[in-house]
């Protein structure tokens, strides 16, 4: 039998549409798909772990990894640094499993660029008064923030078209199990816009 052909898979939403929730979901379903931790700049919340959520490091060791070309993409998002690390991907892959990373648009389109073996997705919330329900019942932010969010969704929503497919987040599980039909599809050659 030949080994399946694993890729990266990048998914993107604006911030509120549910991405990090369908990553989880597929990761969880799937043994052969790893979630990639990325590199932040920024403050670890109360729900988080370190090395799980996010490696969380100092803007100087951030950028010495950008030196040392340590990251396959990188981007800035409310003035903090995010990226994926190289190694994480290439080994996740080489040890034939899918990789998959929950990235904002800016950075999922330099990934794309290195990686166009990769299958890209973009999710999509049901409507941006949706969206803005979604910000504001997190409790997460400040209305400021919140503002900031709905901004840059217009932005990363005009992105979606360099994307492989979009998905409506209507549902966690629903949507987790398109991904996963789309990911085996594209695994075994066939076409993933039938
Ligand atoms: P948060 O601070 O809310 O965890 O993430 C802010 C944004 O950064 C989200 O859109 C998240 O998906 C994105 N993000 C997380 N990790 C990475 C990464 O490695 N690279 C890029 N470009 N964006 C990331």
């Amino acid at each position: 039998m030949t080994p399946k052909k694993c890729f990266p898979i990048i998914v993107s939403s604006p911030s509120g549409a549910g991405k990090n929730s369908i990553c989880d979901a597929i990761v969880e379903k799937r043994s052969d798909v790893e979630y990639s931790v990325s590199y932040t700049t920024r403050a670890i919340r109360r729900t988080e772990e370190d090395g799980v959520d996010y490696f969380f490091v100092s803007e100087d060791y951030f950028k010495k990894m950008i030196r040392e070309d340590a990251f396959l993409e990188w981007a800035q998002y409310l003035g903090h640094y995010y990226g994926t690390s190289r190694k994480i991907v290439e080994d996740t892959i080489n040890r034939n499993m899918f990789i998959i990373l929950a990235i904002e648009t800016k950075g999922a389109l330099k990934f794309m660029k290195k990686r166009p073996d990769a299958l890209s997705i973009f999710i999509f919330p049901p409507s941006m008064k949706e969206l803005e329900r979604r910000l504001r019942n997190r409790k997460t932010d400040t209305p400021n923030v919140i503002e900031t969010r709905l901004d840059n969704a217009k932005h990363e929503i005009a992105d979606s078209v360099y994307y492989d497919r979009f998905v409506i987040n209507d549902d966690i599980d629903r949507v987790s199990d398109e991904i996963i039909k789309l990911i085996y599809k594209k695994s075994k050659g066939k076409d993933i816009y039938g």
